[in-house]
């Protein structure tokens, strides 16, 4: 993991210094290949499935899922059973994540707002659910059984009617019966929370599955869930032809930590993000300089006994991780708000204190017991979160993704009257003339005041 020193090299601090702490942003971890370079890439996929269909989700299932499909649809029974064989520890586990995912998101519902704005004059919000979406689920260098917990249950919360989950085919052993079907515990999880519409296609290509349609897989409105670098890039280039969520691309981890964190628990942080992806990003922001040296003796040997060594050694030693030093907190808290991170984990003295002030993550973890992992699956919160600096702009997965605020507007012939010549005024200054000839046609022509 590299080390960027940006001791002394900006007035932490400074009065009048602007939001962010002017930290510039080239100068902090970020990947060399990112959802702009996949652009190019994601391109003739997404057009191929537009004017192919199926054809084309069977071509890129062998291309780059390695597995000869027949079909994309997975079939009922192929859900009942991988529900029927799954360990009963994982079962309770995928039901304690549902049952604490739905707490928290059920308090999200907005209720609409009916505002009187004069007498016989009234404003109305109504939340309505998108009517159709379709959920992603990644599974390419890891599955995401937790994903579908993540996309479902905000869904099901908002009051789709209509729900559609896909997810990459797996190569099982010789023979299997599931080879060619998404991971089994995906289509159990799938099972378990009422979902029966299901597809085997992944990346990019199941984008464009949902934003298009094909002869099996009727076009959805929106397209929520994570996924790799290609996922995000045809969220990215297919929005508007389909509503997304937020680019949740390669996961990230940033923590904010200082003398008082334990390098062990910071380490192991780290290296359980950089799990997920060779493109993952770690990012450790500390104005301790003994706890920088301390974390990276620990990821040598935290990483060394660890499963996925080589993939989480790839994302450590990219581009997109590091150790900043910083002066101290107060220019650590402008630097991880110019970073804005997926996830950002505060170990610091007063970390909840020190958590109220940041302005940019997708999700904060405060103090020493509220590790990322926790949020990944069973903390309640989603783990659908945006990446790549989105975070600054955009939220992570909840209720209200799937809901459209249609306002209602509703007044009397009186509240007209007592407001028409201020619309005529502002028509006139708009030079839209049609637009008071719409008032004044209700009144015979005459404007009341
Ligand atoms: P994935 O399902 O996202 O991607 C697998 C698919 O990528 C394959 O089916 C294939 O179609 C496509 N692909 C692979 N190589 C390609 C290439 N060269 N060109 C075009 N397409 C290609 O699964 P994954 O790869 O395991 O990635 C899961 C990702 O989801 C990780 O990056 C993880 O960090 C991320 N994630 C993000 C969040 C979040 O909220 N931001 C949450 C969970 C997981």
């Amino acid at each position: 993991i590299s080390r960027i020193d940006l001791r002394g090299s900006v007035p932490s601090g400074a009065p009048g210094a602007p939001e962010g702490g002017g930290i510039d942003r080239d100068l902090l971890p970020r990947a060399e290949f990112d959802v702009e370079a996949a652009l190019e890439k994601v391109r003739p996929i997404c057009d191929d499935v537009r004017h192919r269909g199926t054809a084309a989700l069977i071509h890129y299932g062998k291309r780059f899922d390695g597995c000869e499909l027949e079909r994309i649809r997975v079939p009922v029974e192929a859900l009942r059973r991988a529900l029927a064989e799954l360990s009963p520890k994982v079962r309770e586990a995928l039901e304690e994540s549902v049952r604490r995912a739905r707490l928290v998101h059920r308090a999200q519902r907005r209720t609409d707002s009916e505002v009187r704005v004069v007498p016989g004059g009234t404003v109305t919000e109504r939340w309505v659910p998108v009517e159709r979406v379709g959920l992603y689920v990644p599974g390419g260098q890891a599955v995401y059984p937790s994903s579908v917990v993540m996309n479902v249950v905000p869904a099901q919360e908002a009051g789709v009617q209509s729900l559609a989950v896909s997810s990459p085919p797996q190569q099982a052993t010789e023979g299997s019966y599931w080879t060619g079907l998404p991971h089994p515990t995906i289509l159990a999880a799938c099972e378990l929370l009422g979902v029966s519409e299901v597809y085997a296609a992944g990346g990019a290509q199941a984008i464009a599955m949902f934003a298009y349609g094909t002869e099996e897989c009727r076009p959805a409105q929106l397209v929520t869930g994570p996924g790799n670098v290609y996922v995000a890039a045809a969220k990215r280039l297919l929005k508007g032809r389909i509503g997304i969520d937020a680019e949740a691309g390669p996961t990230e981890i940033a923590v904010l930590a200082d003398h008082t964190a334990d390098a062990v628990h910071v380490a192991a942080d780290l290296i359980s993000q950089a799990e997920h992806d060779t493109l993952a990003a770690a990012v450790l922001v500390t104005p301790s300089e003994a706890l920088a040296e301390a974390v990276e003796a620990e990821l040598k040997t935290q990483v060394a006994a660890t499963r996925h060594q080589e993939r989480i050694t790839e994302a450590l030693a990219g581009r997109q991780s590091g150790i900043v030093l910083v002066d101290d907190l107060e220019q650590g808290l402008a630097v991880v708000d110019a970073y804005a991170a997926e996830h950002l984990e505060i170990q610091t003295e007063d970390a909840a204190a020190v958590a109220a002030r940041v302005r940019n993550a997708g999700a904060v973890f405060v103090g020493a017991f509220a590790p990322v992992s926790l949020g990944d699956y069973c903390a309640g919160s989603n783990h659908v979160l945006p990446t790549g600096g989105c975070a600054c702009h955009s939220s992570g997965l909840s209720v209200q993704s799937f809901l459209r605020g249609i306002h209602v507007v509703d007044y009397s012939r009186d509240a007209l009257a007592e407001v028409a010549h201020h619309v005529v005024a502002l028509a006139e200054a708009e030079d839209l003339p049609a637009h008071g000839a719409a008032l004044k046609a209700r009144f015979d022509w005459k404007v009341p005041r």
